[in-house]
């Protein structure tokens, strides 16, 4: 669960970091009273939970009360890569001389948290990551040990900070470590940390991902979800109790298992298609379930074919034949379904989905399968 940058920072700000806080409002009258009350220069930044907010035109600074109701109310009807602006933070702008990225992420490769920090942050951090690595210093901390005064300092020295913020810079690192693992975040990030003319440290950015399965322990986190932020179709399959995850895609997965899902996905790609979703169904492969996963695949207009990939075990492959039709009687789509069933009974399955009259395609590999959905994808009339 992603959250706000004025939530990070307000987290982040009880861990002793200095961030450059600012109120939040709605309309663009408020943003000018806002204004009036700090005083100019502002700086008025969407609050949507994606990055790059700033390249799409969501931050912007104004010198005058006047401009900053300007720049609200054009910030406000932005869409950005598919949100809608609701809130904008409005803060007393600061000036920058430099913009450092500090970040926590779990490497799940060393098993361990890794702390990484860059001379270049700012909006283009993405693209240093790519095009130079080095310039971005990372130290792995031992969770049973904790971050410790070398790892900051040799984080400190690698950017080139200046000594005369090493321990700052140091105190800040370790507030950031701290938010991290209490929260049970899988991601704690400041960019920018600017240092200001005046030489001192400041986070004007701030971006918490919590862990959703340590949710459970923190329902004063649980409560600053936004649901105002979650698209339809992954609501829908946060309350199923499905694992969906909207692609770019355009073949449409149901799959019986999250390594399945995976392998399935890998081998639509390796035969030239993109899926449009990672989706899981989970065990028993029941009707209800089939019939919610099929409706949010469809719900996404990209989508082309479907591909079913179910394993059955225990499950019997008639059984999830029945259930997959029943569940085009009822949903009815107008694209290719390909379908590999494999397991218990699956000729039995396969002579179900095969004489039920849909066009269902069948396979019995899965390099078969995803073939099929791929040609199915690529011929199919759906616009
Ligand atoms: P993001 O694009 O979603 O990461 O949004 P940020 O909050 O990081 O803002 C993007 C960029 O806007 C920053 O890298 C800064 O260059 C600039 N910016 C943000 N806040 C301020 C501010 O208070 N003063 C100035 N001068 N620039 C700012
Ligand atoms: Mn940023």
């Amino acid at each position: 669960m992603k959250l706000h940058e004025y939530q990070s920072k307000r987290i982040f700000a009880r861990y002793g970091i200095p961030v450059q806080e600012g109120e939040v409002a709605t309309t663009p009258q408020e943003v000018r009273s806002l204004a009036e009350q700090m005083g100019c220069p502002v700086v008025v930044k969407a609050q949507v939970l994606v990055g790059g907010r700033g390249k799409a035109g969501g931050i912007k600074l104004a010198r005058t009360p006047q401009e900053a109701e300007e720049v609200a109310a054009r910030i406000l009807s932005l869409q950005i890569k598919g949100l809608p602006v609701r809130k904008v933070l409005v803060a007393r702008a600061a000036d920058i001389q430099q913009e450092i990225y500090l970040g926590i992420v779990v490497d799940r490769a060393a098993a361990r948290p890794v702390m990484m920090a860059s001379s270049e942050g700012g909006v283009e951090i993405e693209e240093v990551a790519r095009t130079h690595p080095e310039a971005i210093k990372k130290v792995h901390i031992d969770p049973f040990v904790g971050l410790r005064g070398y790892q900051t300092l040799s984080l400190a020295k690698g950017i080139g900070l200046p000594p005369a913020l090493h321990r700052d810079f140091g105190r800040i690192a370790q507030g950031l470590y701290r938010s991290f693992v209490e929260c049970d975040a899988s991601l704690a990030e400041i960019n920018p940390l600017v240092i200001t003319p005046e030489g001192v440290l400041l986070a004007l950015d701030a971006k918490i991902v919590l862990d959703d399965n340590g949710l459970f322990r923190h329902p004063d986190l649980a409560e600053l979800r936004d649901i105002d932020e979650e698209t339809p179709s992954e609501r829908a399959a946060r309350e199923a109790g499905l694992s969906f995850v909207q692609l770019d895609g355009d073949i449409g997965c149901m799959v019986n298992g999250a390594g399945l899902a995976m392998a399935t996905m890998d081998i639509i790609q390796h035969f030239g298609g993109m899926p449009a979703n990672f989706l899981d169904i989970g065990g028993g492969a029941r009707a209800d379930r089939v019939a919610t996963a099929l409706r949010l695949i469809l719900a996404d207009p990209r989508v082309k074919a479907v591909l079913f990939n179910i394993f059955g075990g225990i499950t019997r492959c008639d059984e999830v034949a029945r259930g997959i039709v029943s569940v085009l009687e009822e949903v009815r789509p107008n694209i290719p379904i390909v379908a590999r069933l494999v397991g218990t009974n699956e000729a039995e399955g396969r002579q179900i989905l095969e004489s039920s009259g849909y066009g269902i395609i069948t396979a019995t590999t899965l390099a078969e399968a995803a073939q099929k959905a791929v040609a199915a994808a690529t011929t199919s009339a759906r616009d």
